[in-house]
């Protein structure tokens, strides 16, 4: 059983049952693994038996960090780690700087993605499986401990929809969130979905009541976020918008809904408008706007800085309050919707022939 899948609870649940001696440590023992990244019963003062007992029914496995690659910007480095599972894939965590020495971490929730958005590079790898939450609540556990990240929030959305792995990221959110162990407060995470309805309705009845929810809209009519985003062909705007407005854990909620502005495919003044006509049932929003970056098969071009500010604009004008994501990493291939490195796409290629 690994300790970081688990919350406190648990382990001290599975500890009774499994351990002749020892389990009275359950609390030290996870507090110590998840706090400071360590698994040494002995050094708890455990005795030899109880110890070994902790060793055979329990474990502390981590990704190993493959390789780390940095890219410069004005706000500090984005880092992306490409971390190696027990079964030789690889994940994909990234560390945004946020200014004033705070970082974010954002973590992936499948290898691969099976959604399909036609401007992400996961989507190009198909889904390969999910992670579980001992192999996600890892990788904020190797930027803390084996990469020495001070993160500040944790974000996902990484690589695969984090709500189509729904069973597990709610997991990690337990385990993330639990006081006896990383004790990250909820209001510091953001789950991210392309819009998988099934998974929105599961997450609000998990009752987490200060998290953060963002949508990744980047159309407002249904023939282009169809054509963008295959999940549209299934669950349309309206449906989208329903399951959203239903969405409300708490009085003073707000969704994040993001806009990953592509020139020439949805960065009209009517887009705009479409945006805001979505927006105005789900009460409070921030939307975030992300220049488009283009990945090895660009759909279209960046937006220059002034297609981006005449867009924000129209949406002020619609009332809407918005926020500019500054793009970080496009060089590392870790900026949002670049994830899916090509290293694993031919291990996945090889895979697949075999
Ligand atoms: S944008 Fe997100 S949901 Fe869409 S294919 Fe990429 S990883 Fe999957």
């Amino acid at each position: 059983m690994q300790l970081h899948a688990h919350t406190a609870d648990e382990v001290r649940e599975a500890a009774r049952e499994r351990l002749p001696s020892g389990a009275g440590a359950a609390q030290r023992v996870y507090a110590d693994a998840l706090r400071r990244g360590r698994f040494d019963p002995l050094a708890l003062g455990l005795s030899a038996a109880s110890a070994s007992a902790w060793r055979t029914h329990f474990a502390f496995a981590l990704p190993e960090v493959a390789r780390v690659v940095d890219e410069d910007g004005p706000l500090g480095p984005t880092s992306k780690a490409v971390l190696r599972l027990a079964d030789g894939l690889e994940c994909e965590a990234v560390r945004i700087p946020m200014g004033r020495d705070r970082f974010t971490l954002c973590v992936s929730s499948q290898v691969g993605c099976k959604m399909g958005c036609t401007f992400c590079e996961t989507a190009k790898l198909g889904l390969l499986r999910h992670l579980d939450a001992g192999e996600i609540v890892g990788q904020l556990l190797v930027a803390r401990d084996r990469l020495g990240w001070a993160i500040r929030n944790v974000v996902f959305m990484g690589m695969g929809e984090a709500l189509d792995n729904a069973t597990n990221v709610i997991q990690a959110l337990r385990v993330l969130n639990d006081p006896a162990g990383i004790a990250l407060a909820q209001e510091r995470i953001t789950v991210c979905t392309a819009g998988h309805v099934r998974g929105i309705r599961r997450l609000s009845a998990a009752g987490f009541k200060r998290l953060n929810l963002s949508v990744s809209l980047n159309a407002a009519n249904d023939p282009l976020r169809s054509q963008l985003m295959p999940v549209n062909r299934v669950t349309p705007l309206d449906e989208l918008q329903a399951t959203l407005a239903a969405y409300r854990p708490r009085r003073n909620f707000a969704f994040g809904v993001n806009y990953c502005l592509m020139p020439g495919l949805n960065d009209r003044r009517s887009d705009a408008s479409a945006v805001a006509a979505f927006c105005a049932p789900l009460e409070r929003v921030l939307v975030n706007v992300i220049p488009y970056n283009p990945g090895t098969e660009p759909l279209t071009r960046a937006p220059t800085d002034a297609e981006v500010d005449t867009f924000i604009g129209w949406l002020r004008d619609e009332g809407l309050p918005v926020r500019r994501r500054i793009t970080k990493g496009r060089s590392v291939m870790a900026a949002c919707g670049q994830l899916g490195n090509r290293a694993l796409r031919e291990q996945v290629r090889r895979r697949r022939s075999r």
